[in-house]
């Protein structure tokens, strides 16, 4: 606390992230990282771009990123709006389309980004309970409101929304922005960008850090009709013109354009994750269906807190998130086969 600060920052409760711990040799499945490098195309991108060049500031529309990932859903690329992580575009919904008199929706157990989004930015909010299966029910959120945003898949819990589920939700709120979610979608959703050209008020977010690889660059997306895109380039343009520095740019190309490798990885987790269920299972966890790079599971008989703990002692990192409803479960990234295969042993000394 100082005498110096503003007021709200004060009131702020800023996000933790999962930690980032300088030793090596540890077993990291606590950030939903991909274990797999990113592209060597997009490596290669970087290492060229970093020359005299980088005296220049970059693109402040970054339209050659913007251009590539229009190509691939058939838009152009107006309908696209990038940034800084897609938390960064996440900050930049709430404060553009986010903040009205009724409050924004979300569920009860989601990303615990969005309430302190809702802290900084004064967003009036009602968490909607997930149902007893820890899934989101759509008709739960036919109540008046000013907005709503969901991760699909959800996180923690890694499970699924349907596309329809979606689809109810757009019309049932014709006057809201729906806000998707999608950072984890490469891993077994279906996606709602398809929806983007029938609703004006779907906004889809995804990003770069998972599914490409590319955690550390920052590069994240949203996808919506102009008026919403519209509303976001007027606060990034108040905020911070160039999001996206040169070597984050023709990264994101290159990684972009790279549809082998992307489909590589994501095929190689995809496929660890059903190991990682199964082993799991086999030592009394429930494990929720997973349709994204993690697993959320609950032991039987022992707390989650405990678990983590434990793990931690024999360098495996997993997250748990003290929180009442969910307090016993892991979120487990997956990792490769021999470090989810480290973390089974471990755990079965354990439980
Ligand atoms: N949305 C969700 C649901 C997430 O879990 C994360 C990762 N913490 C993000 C968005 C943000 O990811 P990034 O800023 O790396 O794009």
């Amino acid at each position: 606390m100082s005498r110096f600060w503003s007021p709200l920052v004060h009131q702020l409760t800023p996000y933790v992230p999962g930690e980032q711990p300088a030793l090596r040799d540890l077993v990291k499945l606590n950030t939903n990282e991909n274990p797999y490098g990113p592209s060597p195309r997009a490596l290669a991108a970087i290492v060229e771009a970093a020359d005299d060049s980088l005296r220049l500031y970059p693109d402040p529309t970054a339209l050659r990123l913007r251009s590539a990932i229009a190509t691939t859903f058939g838009l152009t690329p107006e309908l696209i709006f990038v940034g800084n992580g897609s938390d960064e575009v996440l900050a930049h919904t709430f404060a553009a389309l986010l903040k009205h008199d009724a409050p924004l929706l979300f569920p009860d157990v989601t990303y615990s980004f969005y309430p302190t989004y809702c802290g900084l930015f004064h967003v009036a909010f009602r968490q909607i309970p997930l149902d007893p299966a820890m899934q989101v029910g759509v008709a739960d959120y036919r109540q008046p409101c000013g907005a709503i945003i969901l991760a699909n898949p959800n996180a923690p819990t890694g499970i699924a929304l349907p596309l329809n589920d979606i689809e109810r939700l757009l019309a049932d709120h014709p006057d809201q922005v729906v806000v998707i979610d999608e950072a984890y979608v490469d891993f077994g959703a279906e996606s709602a960008v398809p929806l983007v050209a029938r609703y004006p008020n779907l906004l889809v977010i995804q990003t770069f850090s998972k599914s490409r690889s590319l955690a550390g660059l920052r590069v994240g997306f949203a996808i919506g009709q102009r008026p919403l895109i519209e509303a976001l380039e007027r606060i990034k343009d108040s905020f911070n013109s160039y999001p996206l520095g040169r070597l984050a740019i023709v990264g994101a190309v290159a990684a972009w354009e790279d549809q082998a490798w992307f489909d590589t990885n994501r095929n190689k987790v995809i496929a660890t994750r059903k190991r990682l269920d199964a082993g799991l299972r086999g030592l009394d966890f429930s494990v929720l269906p997973s349709s994204a790079n993690f697993v959320f599971a609950r032991h039987a008989s022992q707390a989650g807190a405990d678990l983590a703990a434990e793990l931690r002692k024999l360098g495996i990192l997993v997250r748990h998130f003290p929180k009442a409803r969910i307090q016993d479960y892991l979120r487990i990234s997956v990792g490769t086969d021999a470090e989810c295969d480290r973390l089974i042993s471990a755990l079965r000394e354990l439980v």
